[in-house]
This record gives C-alpha cells, sequence and structure tokens, in this order.
C-alpha cells in the first residue's frame, strides 16, 4: 500500500504513521520528495488488515492499496480457465452450457412439462427454483418446502442437473442434497455469512452479481466463497441497476469481458432478468456469447402468460429448440462447445 502524507508533515508525525504501519504487520519504505512525503508499506494486503484505518490521521493525504482483494479467485494467481463441473457438465475452459427453466416451480405439472421440453432439446442443467427473492412481499414467494417434493420426482424422472437458489442458511440443508448447484441472487451477493455456510455444503455456486455490485466486489465475494472451501463458482452477469429503463436491468457485457481478464472463473449470462422481456432475451444472449460468456442461464415455461413470476421475460419452453438452434452458431463462431 502507498501512504501519501500532506505536504509538509512534520518528522514525528512521519515517525507516528511508520510506527503505525508497523503495528499492522507492513514494513515501511519512506520516499522523501521535496515537499511531500510518500510512504510505501511493504506486505501482503490479502493477509494483512488494511491500512486504509489510516486515513483517519490528519498528517495522511491518501492510503492507495496495490494488491486486488482476491487471490484464489484471480487469473494473476491461476492463469488458467478454471472448469466448474455440474454433476459432470462442464462449464469454462471452452466448455459452454444453457443452463434453462422457470423463473419458479409453481406445481408438479409446470416444473415437468418444462423439463421435459428442455431436456428435449438438449438442456443439461435446470432451473429448479423452491424459494424466490421479490420486490415486493405480496409477490409469489416460491413454493418453498413444497418444492422439495416436486424437483425430486422430476430430477429422479429425468436425471439431470439442477441449479437451486438458497436465500437463507437453513435451506441449506433440505435443498443441497437434491440440488448440483447453489445459487446466491442478485439481492443476496454480498451476505458474506449465507455466502460462508452456502460454500461449505460442498456444491459449486453460481453467483450473481448484484444489482450495485462493482466488478472487484463481485470477485471479492467468489474470494470468500473460494476461500471458505467452495468446490466451484461460476459468476454469472445478470445486469445492474443504471438509469435506463427500456430494459428491466442493463446487461454490463463490459464486465463480462472484464471478469473473464480479471478472473479465471467461468462467467455466465443471464439475459433474462437483464431483458424483462421474452423479445429481448436472444439478442442479449447473442451478445454475452460474444463478450466472452461461458454459458447462459435463461427462464423458460411451459405456458409464461400464466406465470407466478417473471411472466414477460420467459421463453416458452416448447419454442426453447428453435432458440438454442438460433445461439447454437454463436457459440461455435465464440470457439466454445456446447456441453
Ligand atoms: C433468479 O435467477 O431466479 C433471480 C431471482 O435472479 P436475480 O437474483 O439475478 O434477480
Ligand atoms: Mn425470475
Amino acid at each position: 500500500m502507498i501512504i501519501v502524507l500532506k505536504p509538509h508533515t512534520a518528522p514525528a508525525a512521519i515517525e507516528d504513521v511508520k510506527k503505525h504501519i508497523v503495528e499492522l504487520g507492513y514494513e515501511p519504505r519512506v520516499i522523501q520528495g521535496v515537499e511531500r512525503t510518500v510512504i510505501a508499506a511493504v506486505g501482503d494486503e490479502l493477509s494483512h488488515q488494511s491500512l486504509e484505518q489510516l486515513k483517519g490521521m490528519s498528517c495522511i493525504e491518501n492510503v492507495v492499496p496495490i494488491q486486488k482483494r482476491y487471490k484464489l479467485a484471480s487469473r494473476e494467481f491461476h492463469p488458467k480457465d478454471s472448469v466448474v463441473s455440474v454433476r459432470g457438465h462442464k462449464i469454462g475452459g471452452g466448455h459452454f452450457q444453457v443452463i434453462a427453466g422457470p423463473c419458479s416451480m409453481e406445481s408438479y405439472e409446470q416444473f415437468r412439462q418444462s423439463t421435459a421440453d428442455l431436456v428435449g432439446c438438449g438442456v443439461k442443467i435446470i432451473r429448479g427454483m423452491a424459494y424466490k427473492p421479490r420486490t415486493s412481499p405480496y409477490d409469489f414467494q416460491g413454493l418453498g418446502e413444497k418444492a422439495l417434493e416436486i424437483l425430486a420426482a422430476v430430477k429422479k424422472e429425468f436425471n439431470v442437473a439442477v441449479v437451486t437458489e438458497i436465500l437463507a442458511p437453513s435451506q441449506v440443508e433440505p435443498l443441497a442434497d437434491l440440488s448440483d448447484m447453489l445459487q446466491i441472487g442478485a439481492r443476496n451477493s454480498q451476505n458474506y455469512h449465507l455466502l460462508e455456510v452456502v460454500a461449505k455444503a460442498g456444491k459449486p455456486v453460481l453467483l450473481k452479481r448484484g444489482l450495485a455490485m462493482y466488478v472487484d466486489e463481485w470477485l471479492s465475494a467468489a474470494e470468500y466463497l473460494l476461500v471458505n472451501g467452495c468446490p466451484g463458482v461460476i459468476l454469472c452477469e445478470r445486469g445492474i441497476r443504471t438509469f435506463e429503463r427500456a430494459t428491466r436491468n442493463t446487461l454490463d457485457l463490459g464486465a463480462v469481458a472484464v471478469a473473464k481478464f480479471d478472473s479465471h472463473l467461468p462467467v455466465i449470462v443471464d439475459p433474462s432478468h437483464a431483458a424483462g422481456v421474452a423479445k429481448l432475451v436472444l439478442p442479449l444472449a447473442k451478445a454475452g456469447i460474444a463478450a466472452g460468456a461461458d454459458g447462459l442461464i435463461i427462464e423458460a415455461h411451459p405456458n409464461p402468460v400464466n406465470a407466478m413470476s417473471d411472466a414477460a421475460q420467459q421463453i416458452p419452453s416448447a419454442k426453447f429448440g428453435a432458440l438454442l438452434d438460433e445461439l447454437k452458431p454463436w457459440i461455435t463462431l465464440a470457439g466454445r462447445e456446447l456441453g
């Protein structure tokens, strides 16, 4: 870290800053300019407390971190793309998956039908959402525990991999055994206690980017999962909140490219929650592939008009094969292999 002192700081104050730096576990190296003094604090910024707390000292103008706050998630630490396997279905390192399923499980018939349609056109990983985070507390929150039986029955019939969202630590135990990947939704991606509990469940985690999360915060959340023993993390860009209201969220393709440069973790795109309407899902999915995504997660429902959540953005599951056919040349052009 670099500590920039205010002009003409007295030697006694410089000594005081050096003392604090040593106390926090770093070695201070003073660079004396004509007007200003800068101190380089040498030490591992990840394993030591941040020196940013020194900003409170009246002689300090700025404290600039040099190291990134994440290591296990960084490409610097792990240059090769990592490949995450979801019950044998690979994502990353050239392997591409299209994950699909309804916004939420609503009934046995609805979930069975959408799974039959999606598995029928080659989808390997299904969205099986029992709990739904909703903007209004009066909206449908998912079937909750009632969904577990439906999930178990449909999963068994189609022998398919399933991703499910976890909203609270108490949901990990009932859902982890039934699921092949756990999802942390946009509203929980900085809920560190939840990340810790989910990381320890022994399943890969799909980590959505928060609605107003910087890329480095997103990667730090991924780091938190990895530090806590998560066997594989997949990052998911799902659009962020901006001034633009023509789409539900603004799909941040720049963040996809940045995450691919700065991290070795697979990155997928959720065009459904970014678009908010079904007609925009295909163009946003193509854009995600072009930006370097390793996969997509798309909402599909047997009868979107009657869907209990996110009706406008769901693709009719019977038409999913046609959507996949449109995407296949893009996936090939991007040098990825559809799993
Ligand atoms: C979802 O994928 O079901 C979901 C609620 O998405 P997000 O957390 O990105 O809003
Ligand atoms: Mn949804």
